[in-house]
C-alpha cells in the first residue's frame, strides 16, 4: 500500500514536466533546432568563472575530509557568516549567522518554512499568479492552499482579495518577486500596503501573519528596477533565497532560509524551521556548495544574454499584437493568450512545435509563460510562427 496523494504527486508530472519531455521526444524525431522549448526555467547562462575558481580553491585549500564531511545542521559557520554580511553591506538587515539556515534550494526550504507554520488549521496564501509547487507544499504539510486572484492586467496584489481571504487560521502569505511567471517585480508602493495590511490583521487576529518570501529571482532584474528588501519592510519577513537561477546552480541544490531577528517569535521560529528540516531528513546542505558559496557572496549575475533575449521577444511578440505583463525580472513574459484560453493556444502552439506553459497551473488560466533562458537563435526563429498563430487565431474568429 502506498499514500494516495504522494502516488498522485509522483505519478502525474507537471504540465510544465510534461510539456519539457514531450520537447525531448519531438526533439528525436524532427531535430533539436527545430523545437521551440520555452517550457522550463533552466538558466542558460553558466555560473559565472570565479565560482568554479572558488571550487578549486576550496578544493586545493582546504582539508577534504572538511570539505567532504558533515556540517552543522544549520550550515558551516564560515558560510552563514558570509551570508550575513552580504545582507548586512546590501540592505543593512542586522543579521547574524544565527538568523541563518542552509538549505539545498528554495524547494526544500520553502517546505521546512510551510511546515514550521503548519499549527493545525493553517492556511497559507498565496497570489496568483503563482509557482505551482506552492500547492504540494502547503497540502503535504497538512495546511490549507488559499490563492488570492491575478490582479490583472498590472499582476501586483490584488488587496480587496487578500483582505477578505485572510482570517484567523492565516499563518503566512507566500510571495515571490521577481516573479515566475509573470516576471513582475512588487514595487514598494505594493510592499508598504501589503505591511499595512498583514499589521492590521494581526493585531485583529491575534497572532502574527509572516510573509514567506520565495527569492531565488532577487538578482534577475532589467532596466535599473530594484527589488526592495522585504524585512525591511515587514519585520515578519522569512526569506528563502537561492542560488539556483543568480548563479546558474540550479543543479547543485543551495540556498538558506533567511529569519530577521526582529521577526515575532524569532527563537521559536528558527527552531521550528530547524525543526522542520530535520523532520524531512534535510540537514546539512552539501558541503562542498556551502565553502563555494562563502566565497562567492559578491558575485552577481551577468544578464546580457537574457535581457537581449527579453528585449527581442518583448519587441516581436508586440509587433504580433500580444499582450504581456511587464516583465521586470526573472527570465519570463507571461502572455495573454489572444484567444482567450492558454490550454487551448498551448496546444495549437504545440502543433506547430513551440512549447509554452498555459497558466492555468499557475492560476491565471488566460495567460502563458514563456520561458526565455533559451538560445537568441530559438527566439529569432521561433518568432514568426507566434505571427502565424495569432494569424491562425484571428482567421478563427
Ligand atoms: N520558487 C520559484 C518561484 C521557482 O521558480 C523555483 C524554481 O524554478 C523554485 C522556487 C525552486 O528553486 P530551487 O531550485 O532553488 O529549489
Amino acid at each position: 500500500m502506498v499514500n494516495a496523494s504522494m502516488y498522485d504527486l509522483g505519478a502525474n508530472r507537471s504540465c510544465i514536466r510534461e510539456l519539457f519531455e514531450y520537447g525531448r521526444q519531438r526533439a528525436a524525431v524532427v531535430g533539436k533546432e527545430n523545437v521551440f522549448d520555452y517550457s522550463l526555467g533552466n538558466p542558460s547562462i553558466p555560473a559565472p568563472k570565479e565560482v568554479n575558481q572558488a571550487i578549486i580553491q576550496v578544493l586545493s585549500q582546504m582539508d577534504s575530509l572538511q570539505v567532504h564531511g558533515y556540517t552543522s545542521a544549520t550550515g558551516d559557520l564560515s558560510a552563514r557568516t558570509a551570508i550575513a554580511q552580504d545582507l548586512n553591506r546590501r540592505f543593512g538587515a542586522g543579521a547574524s549567522e544565527e538568523d541563518l539556515f542552509l538549505g539545498c534550494g528554495a524547494a526544500p526550504e520553502l517546505v521546512s518554512v510551510i511546515r514550521a507554520l503548519a499549527v493545525e488549521n493553517a492556511e497559507l496564501i498565496a497570489i496568483a499568479p503563482y509557482f505551482p509547487e506552492y500547492k504540494p507544499f502547503v497540502e503535504s504539510c497538512g495546511g490549507t492552499f488559499r490563492v488570492v486572484p491575478a490582479d490583472i492586467p498590472n499582476f501586483q496584489i490584488n488587496f480587496a482579495a487578500l483582505r477578505s481571504t485572510i482570517n484567523k487560521n492565516t499563518q503566512a502569505v507566500i510571495l515571490n518577486s521577481p516573479n515566475n511567471p509573470s516576471g513582475t517585480v512588487y514595487g514598494e508602493e505594493t510592499l508598504r500596503e501589503l505591511a499595512d495590511l498583514l499589521t492590521e490583521k494581526s493585531l485583529q487576529i491575534g497572532h502574527p501573519i509572516y510573509i514567506i518570501s520565495d527569492e531565488p529571482y532577487r538578482e534577475l532584474v532589467y532596466d535599473g528596477v530594484s527589488v526592495p528588501f522585504l524585512p525591511n519592510l515587514y519585520p515578519n519577513t522569512i526569506v528563502c533565497y537561492s542560488y539556483s537561477k543568480s548563479l546558474s546552480l540550479p543543479g547543485e541544490r543551495i540556498g538558506y532560509v533567511y529569519v530577521p531577528r526582529q521577526a515575532a517569535d524569532h527563537d521559536a521560529l528558527f527552531a521550528a524551521i530547524c525543526g522542520a528540516a530535520r523532520a524531512s531528513g534535510h540537514v546539512c546542505a552539501p558541503s562542498l556548495w556551502q565553502h563555494v558559496i562563502a566565497r562567492c557572496t559578491d558575485l552577481r549575475p551577468n544578464l546580457t544574454a537574457y535581457a537581449e533575449n527579453r528585449r527581442l521577444l518583448w519587441q516581436g511578440l508586440q509587433s504580433f499584437g500580444y499582450e504581456m505583463a511587464q516583465p521586470d525580472g526573472a527570465f519570463y513574459l507571461f502572455v495573454k493568450a489572444p484567444n482567450g484560453n492558454a490550454k487551448a493556444f498551448s496546444d495549437l502552439a504545440k502543433e506547430l512545435d513551440v512549447l509554452i506553459v498555459p497558466g492555468d497551473d499557475f492560476g491565471c488560466p488566460e495567460y502563458f509563460r514563456l520561458c526565455y533562458c533559451v538560445s537568441r537563435d530559438c527566439i529569432q526563429r521561433s518568432l514568426p510562427r507566434f505571427g502565424e498563430l495569432m494569424q491562425m487565431v484571428k482567421k478563427a474568429r
